[in-house]
């Protein structure tokens, strides 16, 4: 179960920690299994829609350490997730003010005849030619399907140019087949990160590690974090977006590592600890009240500072609950769907619960029966122990078929998700939807509070979803929306 820093690979989810993309049932139903049975087993599917893969997550992420390089040993087609973070992590770099110039994604394009012959040779040239142009600190290299398949010597490679290149070349084992759930690919990177750029402690900080996706800049959420770590005398460090090799390098020294999605930073979080002493606060996640109140506890716990947290969040609680109530008692009763990875997805279940909404269905797009350290996920215990109902759930990643055909059965006043391309398909059969793409939006209470607000004006103000599924034609006949969705499920079980 622990993590290993100095292992090659860190080894896929479903083979590591038992996780999912098949299931179908219900939350206590879900949670029965997990205790009586260790983990749900994997219901696979006799059709699938295609999802994400782990090299997108991997490369994704470390492509926001600023001055860091990308080489995607791949052909061209997967390396378009440069496209995608090249241009989002730029604006950010560009709005905190912290250099992006070191930064570079290139890919070595490979080629049918590669696969025959191998492509090692032009790897290291391309290898080269990156540290030439970017002379970044790291140069992470990328591992794909056909990389993989091939038997790329990565391991090797670093050995031949060490001498040659004043920089680090770290392998990042990401190959896309070798797992189902693109969370693999995150912890794919915290390996890499771990084993190659984080160094041995020399002097203790009064820093905190803060894993997390967007760095809440939307919501000028960094101010609340600065501002509650202060409460305990703490500082902030953001990882991985706009993220420095150095700030990467001293994360050893951390007070503390925190995340604000446990799917994303778990693997990180257990690994400093593990290797460093770095204490990961393993908390509900901090939204909404009941996850803001536990994750500030926590973190005040590791310093010693509880009296201190606990006068600051009376103070703030006092603030915002009562504007809280109000929204709440509008909210009242209102039916939500949520889908989202089961990191967030759990964690706004309750959220809505708080608000005195009804959940009828969560579709998590896999599910984690435990974290690394053996751990359940908070969110999901939290739930078990406290959802005033029991409600539907199912694991798909992201089978647009299937959660489309649940949508059109539970008629939700809203729908909650958060990925642009799953919201967009409630909207179209006339059921509004909040796509929480920013991490921060209901961070705290000040942020809760934000999220109620725009959630009562989603449901209420419902022109949009209704004109647009009135003008648009499904490729879903009503024929598929009357069937049951689990069926695909059945069928692979029967095979
Ligand atoms: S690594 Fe594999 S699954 Fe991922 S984009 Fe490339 S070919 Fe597709």
């Amino acid at each position: 179960m622990a993590i290993d820093i100095g292992d090659k690979l860190c080894g896929s989810r479903e083979a590591r920690i038992g996780s999912v993309t098949g299931y179908w049932g219900t939350l206590q139903a879900l949670g029965k299994e997990c205790s009586t049975e260790g983990c749900p087993g994997e219901r696979r599917r006799c059709f699938s829609q295609a999802s994400s893969c782990p090299a997108t997550c991997a490369l994704g992420q470390l492509a926001g350490i600023n001055d860091a390089a990308i080489v995607h040993h791949s052909p061209s087609g997967c390396a378009a997730t440069a496209m995608g973070v090249g241009s989002n992590l730029d604006l950010l770099a560009g709005a905190l003010g912290r250099p992006r110039n070191h930064f570079g994604y290139t890919c070595t394009d490979m080629k049918e005849s590669d696969t025959v012959f191998g492509a090692i040779e032009n790897l290291k040239e391309v290898i080269r030619e990156t540290y030439v142009r970017y002379r970044p600190k790291v140069i992470f290299v990328g591992a794909s399907c056909v990389s993989g398949v091939i038997g790329e010597d990565f391991d090797g490679l670093i050995d031949d140019l060490k001498e040659e290149l004043p920089v680090a070349i770290a392998p990042v084992h990401c190959e896309g087949f070798k797992s189902q759930i693109w969370a693999t690919g995150f912890d794919a990177a915290w390996h890499t990160v771990l084993k190659y750029v984080v160094k041995a402690p020399e002097v203790k900080s009064n820093k905190v590690n803060i894993i997390g996706f967007t760095q809440g800049l939307s919501w000028n959420a960094r101010a609340d974090v600065k501002e509650l770590l202060e409460v305990v005398g703490l500082e902030p460090v953001w990882f991985p977006a706009s993220s420095t090799v150095e700030e990467f390098a001293h994360s050893s020294e951390a007070v503390a590592t925190i995340s604000t999605c446990s799917t994303l930073g778990a693997y990180f979080g257990v690994g400093l600890e593990e290797a460093y002493g770095v204490p990961y606060v393993r908390s509900v996640p901090p939204h909404g009240i009941a996850g803001y109140t536990d994750f500030a506890r926590k973190l005040a716990a590791v310093v010693g500072k509880e009296n201190e947290m606990e006068a600051y969040l009376d103070k703030d609680l006092a603030k915002y609950l009562p504007q809280i109530e109000k929204v709440r008692k509008e909210l009242e009763g209102k039916r939500a769907m949520v889908a989202m990875g089961p990191g967030f997805g759990f964690n706004y279940v309750r959220i809505l619960q708080e608000l005195g909404m009804k959940v009828e269905h969560l579709s998590a797009w896999h599910f984690d029966k435990q974290y690394d350290d053996g751990r359940r996920p908070e969110a999901f215990e939290y739930l078990l122990e406290h959802s005033p109902n029991d409600f539907g759930l199912s694991v798909n990643d992201l089978q647009n078929y299937e959660f489309m055909n649940i949508l059109d059965k539970v008629r939700p006043d809203v729908f909650v998700s958060r990925h642009p391309g799953s919201t967009v398909w409630a909207m179209k059969i006339g059921i509004p939807a909040y796509c929480v793409y920013d991490e921060y939006n209901a961070f705290g209470y000040k942020g809760m509070l934000r999220f109620a607000k725009t959630l009562l004006y989603i449901i209420v103000n419902r022109s949009f979803p209704d004109n647009l599924s009135r003008r648009v034609r499904l490729p879903y006949t009503r024929w598929w929306m009357e069937q049951q969705a689990d069926k695909f499920l059945e069928i692979a079980e029967e095979v």
